[in-house]
C-alpha cells in the first residue's frame, strides 16, 4: 500500500507526510490523547496541529513510518484527500453550552457515522451548531444545521474558502430524523447532478438553488 492508501498527504518538503486521525466532532478521550502523545514522542513527529475541522493533524512523518504510526494509533483514517465527507464540526450545544437549544454533538456524531463512507463528487464539510449563534460555522459549510427552539434549520451550499458563499436555507423546524432525511436527499441530488470535483457552493451557483428546492418538493 502506498502513502495515499493510508490517507497520508505529502508535505511541501516533498519528503515527509501528514496524517489526520478520525476524531468525529472533535471529541477525544484521555486514552486517545495519551496514545497520540506516545506515538508522537516515539516517532519524533515534529508538528501536531489542531485543524479548523476539529481534528489533530500529525505532520512530518517519514514514509516508512506511516504504517507503524497508524498501527500504534489504533484510530481510523480521517478523510483528507478522498471525494467524500471529510469532517463534521460541531459546537458543544446542549451537552455543555448554556445557550444550546439542540444536541449538536449528538447529531454531529450520528451524521459522521452515517456518511463516513458515502462517495460524493467532491469533498464535503458539515457544520452543526446548537443555537443561532452558529459557532460551528454552519452557514459556510457545504451542509449546515443550526439548532433553534423548534428544531433544526438546514443550509446547503456554503463555503468559507477563497470564494466564500453563505449556504441557502432549505428548511426550518426539522426534527432530528427529518433533518437527517433531508440532508440525505440533498446529498443524493448533489451526487447525481454535480460535475466531478464540483463543491456544493459552485454547484448551486451553476445550477441554481431552485433546482434543488424543486427536487426536494417533488
Ligand atoms: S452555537 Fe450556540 S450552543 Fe453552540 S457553542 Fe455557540 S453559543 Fe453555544
Amino acid at each position: 500500500m502506498g502513502p495515499q492508501e493510508f490517507g497520508a498527504i505529502l508535505q511541501r518538503d516533498k519528503t515527509t507526510y501528514a496524517i489526520v486521525p478520525r476524531t468525529p466532532v472533535g471529541l477525544v478521550t484521555p486514552e486517545i490523547l495519551e496514545r497520540i502523545a506516545g506515538v508522537v514522542r516515539k516517532h519524533g513527529i515534529p508538528i501536531v496541529k489542531i485543524t479548523s475541522g476539529q481534528r489533530l493533524v500529525l505532520v512530518g512523518i517519514k514514509e516508512e513510518e506511516i504504517e507503524p504510526v497508524w498501527k500504534e494509533l489504533q484510530l481510523d483514517i480521517g478523510r483528507a484527500l478522498e471525494l467524500c465527507l471529510h469532517y463534521v464540526q460541531a459546537c458543544p450545544g446542549t451537552s455543555v453550552c448554556r445557550y444550546g437549544v439542540q444536541d449538536s454533538l449528538g447529531l454531529g456524531q450520528e451524521l459522521e457515522n452515517l456518511f463516513y463512507d458515502f462517495a460524493l463528487p467532491a469533498k464535503l464539510k458539515i457544520g452543526i451548531s446548537g443555537c443561532p449563534m452558529t459557532c460551528a460555522e454552519s452557514q459556510v459549510r457545504d451542509i449546515g444545521l443550526v439548532g433553534k427552539k423548534n428544531g433544526w434549520s438546514l443550509y446547503f451550499g456554503g463555503n468559507a474558502g477563497g470564494r466564500p458563499r453563505i449556504g441557502d436555507l432549505l428548511a426550518e423546524d426539522l426534527g432530528r430524523e427529518e433533518a437527517i432525511a433531508l440532508l440525505r436527499r440533498c446529498l443524493a441530488y448533489y451526487k447525481e447532478n454535480a460535475k466531478p470535483r464540483e463543491r456544493t457552493a459552485r454547484f448551486v451557483e451553476r445550477t441554481g438553488i431552485e433546482g434543488l428546492r424543486a427536487a426536494l418538493a417533488g
